[in-house]
């Protein structure tokens, strides 16, 4: 069986063709610039890239193209398009609706559109690749793997507000949770590395890239995540700021006479570690900075570091224990001095890394000492491959 992973945005859309047969991926690509002057398609095959430029008006016109080389006599990875058996779309916000995977039909549809409130960036385009790729291939099944999905298992008392209980019934203001597909993978790795059943483990997972957030996970469901109603709270980003008093919104209005849009913009861009050093929102820029004394680039990476060590000494409130720590996405995979920081200071809970363990980037492995009572891993995040599991499932 093999399925076509789509991943929608504004005005790109990442694809990935997976033979589930040994779960290789066959293709892989990325389209830009959709609808805007200068529109490119790079498909990877083997580790080649073809690079394809040409207008693309809309994402259907994206889609014709990804599957033009997919099929393509020279450089394509399968004869004709009814070799796709099925078609996993991520979609961003499932709302209360959905707790796992669905078969996409016209009611699902439709409750991604009306989600689309509470992600005005990603379901709109998540919505349109389904329609795309509905259009181009009318009888492949297709389904829909919410970001949002998997936090549904959360308690009532962990993903209320404490604000007016009307403004959760009228508005669904409340605690969502997103990285699902991400933070699902993982703890399921994780389990498969220990050699147990994950529903006898309690694990918190920590997918650090550019967007950032833990979870506690239960015997395989989630308790408890870092993110809320957006992608904006919790820990400190690289352009995010997580956290803060939300009293510094209407002081911000009312005393520095910003508007709500320039105060929304500002926590949502030019915050996080980028807006404390001053320097950049990638880790390695800020890393690099703060080698060199970089005094802000210090504190950034400091409080970025406390932040992430008190909501996993949190969740080891939540879940009363842990059995492993798992660290994910491109920091977490990579910053082995990061991971240094946040886990310095938690021996007493139990939690000891290795030194020169904690040498390990982008592969799936331990890096916690023998005597750590609580496993930590490095685990490469694979959303796509996450996708592709759960649509050949219902599809099955
Ligand atoms: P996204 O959330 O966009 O999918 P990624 O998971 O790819 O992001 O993470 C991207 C971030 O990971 C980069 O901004 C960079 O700061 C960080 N990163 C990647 N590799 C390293 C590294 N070797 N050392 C430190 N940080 C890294």
């Amino acid at each position: 069986m093999k399925i076509l992973v789509i991943n929608c945005g504004s005005s790109s859309l990442k694809y990935q063709l997976i033979d589930m047969k040994d779960e290789k991926v066959l293709a892989k690509g990325l389209v830009e610039r959709i609808g805007i002057e200068g529109s490119i398609l790079t498909h990877k095959v083997n580790g080649e890239k073809y690079i394809t430029k040409q207008p693309m008006e809309d994402h259907r016109v994206a889609i014709k193209l990804v599957l033009n080389a997919l099929v393509d006599k020279d450089y394509g990875v399968i004869k004709d398009m009814s070799e796709i058996s099925a078609v996993g779309h991520r979609v961003v916000h499932g709302g209360e609706k959905y707790g796992n995977s669905v078969l996409i039909d016209g009611n699902v549809m439709k409750a991604i559109e009306d989600c689309a409130k509470l992600a005005p960036l990603h379901n709109p385009p998540n919505l349109i690749g389904i329609n795309a790729c509905k259009a181009l291939m009318k009888d492949t099944p297709m389904v829909a793997v919410f970001d949002t999905a998997f936090h549904q298992t959360i308690p009532d008392y962990a993903y209320t507000y404490a604000v007016p209980y009307e403004l959760y019934e009228k508005y669904g203001v409340r605690k969502y949770g997103f990285h699902g597909t991400s933070h699902r993978f993982v703890s399921i790795e994780a389990a498969k590395m220990m050699g147990k059943d994950i529903k006898d483990l309690k694990i918190i997972t920590c997918h650090l890239g550019n967007g950032a957030s833990v979870c506690a996970i239960d015997g395989g469901k989630s308790v408890d995540t870092s993110m809320g109603f957006t992608p904006l709270a919790g820990l400190c980003m690289g352009t995010r700021c997580g956290d803060i008093d939300p009293a510094v919104v209407p002081f911000l209005v009312k005393t520095a006479g910003m508007s709500i849009d320039e105060v929304d913009t500002m926590m949502n861009k030019k915050s996080g570690v980028f807006g404390v050093s001053g320097v950049s929102s990638d880790f390695r820029d800020v890393e690099a900075e703060a080698a060199k004394g970089n005094k802000r680039a210090r504190l950034a990476l400091d409080l970025y570091a406390y932040k992430v060590r008190t909501v996993i000494g949190s969740y080891i409130a939540a879940l009363n224990g842990a059995d492993c720590i798992v660290f994910t996405a491109g920091l977490g995979e990579n910053s082995g001095s990061s991971r240094k920081e946040i886990c310095s200071g938690l021996s007493n809970l139990g939690i000891v890394l290795d030194e020169e363990r904690n040498k390990a980037a982008g592969v799936a492995t331990e890096i916690s000492s023998d005597n750590s009572k609580v496993k930590v891993f490095v685990i490469p995040t694979n959303e796509e491959l996450m996708i592709a599991r759960d649509t050949k499932e219902i599809v099955g």
